[in-house]
């Protein structure tokens, strides 16, 4: 999918109003409101969800809106710009079982956030949903909680069931679990949900706490650049599931609840008390990226975004070398954004495609483009995309 940047006159407006015109196009009569998530990009802290670590999201101004609007008959009807060629997903009540989810391709991860509001309380409404997204699907920026989130929002308000914004990630990552099938962490949806505009969000998932930390590039004449190698999560799942398995594997072995409690300064008695090589690596990841977590905030509370680049940059090489989830086209990429004049890279997201992220000065964003671009057809590869420049936007909302 592209990411160039918007043509002006493409405002959240223009879009809201998108996605309205589908709504009537497709099901006649105006819907009850649009809502609207972001996608997402990962600063730093990846792979440490799931173990109950850090991550450092910041949610980005590349939304999905969600047209919704209920109907007394329990019926679910949902249609996307996404897959415009397809007629609108009618699902019954009847359809609304985790076993049938996996027939409904995209529409399970809208059906999904009906089935737990179902679970949860009484809701004998359906619903006519239409979704028109700028947010890149498969990409690393998480356009599956963009939609799982704003969907939420929409059925949260029509049934006027008050759920506040953490709790709605916890339900749409439910939602991705259990209904889709996807063993996803909640990092997703807590960025869709939870994030402020100019700030990132500092999630210390095992604490359970979280905190708004100040980041705005542009002030220190810096440009945050996110550039999709095309390449869309190739072996994802089954590797993610590895992943995740070695995880709860050490923390069997080593008796800890969470590899996420383990600090850095006990590293080297753990990795002893770990059999293999494998897996002393992956936790090596694990507990050194926390720690890069918390550095970074600390010198983000210090107003010192300037001196990130070394964190972003050792984050890349451990999922590189300790997590193996690179791959050839996201170490392309950084290694020619640091060659363009980037002060920091990595890969976002969980890996094996997807983009990467750069922090450059801003005179330097044309070198850096040309950089990637070249290290791309030199080696035969098609050209990325031009990247993203996104705006640190706000978490789910209601727009209209
Ligand atoms: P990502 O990194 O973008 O979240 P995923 O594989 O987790 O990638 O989720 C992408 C899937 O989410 C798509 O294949 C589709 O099923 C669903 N999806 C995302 N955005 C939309 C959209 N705008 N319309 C319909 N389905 C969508
Ligand atoms: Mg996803």
């Amino acid at each position: 999918m592209t990411t160039t940047a918007r043509a002006s006159g493409d405002t959240d407006a223009s879009f809201v109003e998108t996605c309205r015109e589908l709504f009537v196009a497709r099901f006649g009569g105006d819907p009850a409101g649009v809502w609207s998530a972001p996608g997402r990009i990962n600063l730093i802290g990846e792979h440490t969800d799931y173990t109950g670590g850090c991550v450092l999201p910041v949610a980005i101004d590349r939304r999905t809106y969600v047209a919704a609007r209920p109907r007394p008959d329990g019926m679910l009807r949902i249609v996307s710009h996404a897959y415009a060629g397809q007629p609108p997903v009618f699902l019954g009540s009847a359809d609304l079982h985790p076993e049938s989810a996996a027939h409904q391709g995209w529409a399970a991860y809208v059906a999904g956030i009906l089935w737990v509001f179902r679970n949860r309380t009484e809701i004998p409404d359906g619903f006519d949903i239409a979704v028109y997204s700028t947010v890149p699907i498969g990409a690393g920026l998480s356009s599956s909680a963009a939609l799982e989130c704003a969907v939420a929002a929409a059925v949260a308000d029509l049934t006027a069931t008050a759920v506040p914004p953490s709790e709605l990630a916890r339900l749409a990552q439910y939602a991705e679990n259990a209904y889709v099938g996807v063993p996803c962490g909640i990092l997703d949806q807590m960025a869709a949900c939870v994030c402020q505009a100019e700030h990132a969000l500092f999630f210390d998932i095992g604490a359970g706490r979280y905190e708004h930390i100040p980041f705005a590039p542009e002030s220190h004449g810096l440009v945050l650049l996110v550039a999709d190698t095309g390449i869309s999560h190739r072996h994802a799942s089954g590797e993610y599931a590895k992943r995740r398995e070695s995880c709860r594997q050490a923390e069997d072995i080593l008796g800890v609840p969470r590899l996420g409690d383990i600090r850095a300064a006990s590293l080297e008695t753990v990795l002893a008390a770990l059999p293999d090589e494998t897996l002393r690596r992956r936790v090596r990841h694990v507990v050194t990226e926390n720690e890069r977590v918390r550095r970074t905030v600390e010198l983000l509370r210090s107003g010192r975004l300037a001196e990130i680049g070394p964190l972003l940059l050792a984050s890349h090489a451990s999922l590189r070398d300790d997590y193996a989830v690179s791959t050839p086209e996201l170490d392309a990429a950084v290694e020619a954004a640091i060659s363009g004049g980037a002060i920091g890279a990595r890969l976002t997201g969980g890996g094996f495609g997807g983009s990467i992220i750069a922090l450059a000065p801003r005179d330097r964003v044309p070198q850096v483009v040309a950089q990637i671009q070249g290290a791309f057809t030199s080696r035969g590869w098609k050209p990325p995309a031009a990247p993203l420049i996104p705006r640190i936007a706000d978490g789910v909302r209601r727009d209209a």
